[in-house]
């Protein structure tokens, strides 16, 4: 049924919740090398607040799940990552809409629409050094393997893998958006923040939907 599709999303919005607490002090000393500082709060607060919201409504869809933890993540969070965050959220849950079943085509989908969100709204080009750098891995990775008639949890495995990897390969950019362009520098040798968050989150749904 529908609501059971909105408990599983319910579920995927509290291990995202923990792997951020767990990461949360790791993910500020990053973006305090280059950056502000703040990305492991502002992924805190956006995870609490978007845990809590899709939990609130937790008898609903996942559309109607994840449209409402999007929402609150852009509202609490505060900073860049927090809107990108929360508006790739709510354009996954309006891609998915209110179905009784989901295909890999419907996965798909939520997938290309997560990706467009981020990229439509903060305009980064490959290579900037964002989030971006693993996004598209990790989207390309799992259109691929979905094309090859893998199934979508094997599909999520390796695109959570890429997007590790080459969350960890941003390390050798210079960031070109966001607060961090100024101390360009100062961040070589060291990955994006935005990019390790989204590798960290990735491999803990995996995890999370192999267990
Ligand atoms: P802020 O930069 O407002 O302090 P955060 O520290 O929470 O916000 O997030 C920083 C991360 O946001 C960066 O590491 C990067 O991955 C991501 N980011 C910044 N600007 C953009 C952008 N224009 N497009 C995509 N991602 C971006
Ligand atoms: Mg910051
Ligand atoms: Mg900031």
């Amino acid at each position: 049924a529908a609501t059971d599709l909105g408990q599983l999303a319910v579920a995927v919005l509290a291990q995202v919740r923990d792997v951020v607490v767990e990461h949360e002090e790791e993910l500020g000393k990053l973006d305090a090398i280059a950056g502000d500082g703040d990305h492991g709060i502002g992924m805190r607060r956006g995870v609490d607040a978007a845990a809590a919201a899709g939990e609130a409504v937790s008898g609903s869809s996942a559309a109607r799940v994840l449209t409402a933890a999007g929402e609150a993540w852009s509202e609490r969070a505060g900073g860049t990552s927090g809107a990108l965050w929360g508006s790739a959220v709510i354009a996954a849950g309006l891609s998915l809409g209110n179905r009784e079943t989901y295909t890999s085509e419907d996965a798909a989908e939520a997938v290309k629409a997560f990706v467009r969100a981020i990229t439509e709204l903060g305009k980064a080009e490959p290579g900037d050094k964002t989030m971006v750098d693993a996004l598209l891995p990790f989207r390309d990775a799992f259109l691929t393997e979905l094309d090859g008639g893998a199934p979508a949890d094997r599909a999520l495995a390796v695109a959570a893998a890429a997007a590790e990897s080459a969350a960890a390969k941003t390390a050798d950019l210079r960031p070109l958006k966001g607060r961090a362009r100024p101390l360009a520098e100062k961040s070589l040798g060291h990955p994006d923040p935005g990019a390790v968050s989204f590798g960290l989150i990735t491999s803990r749904i995996s995890q999370f939907i192999d267990s």
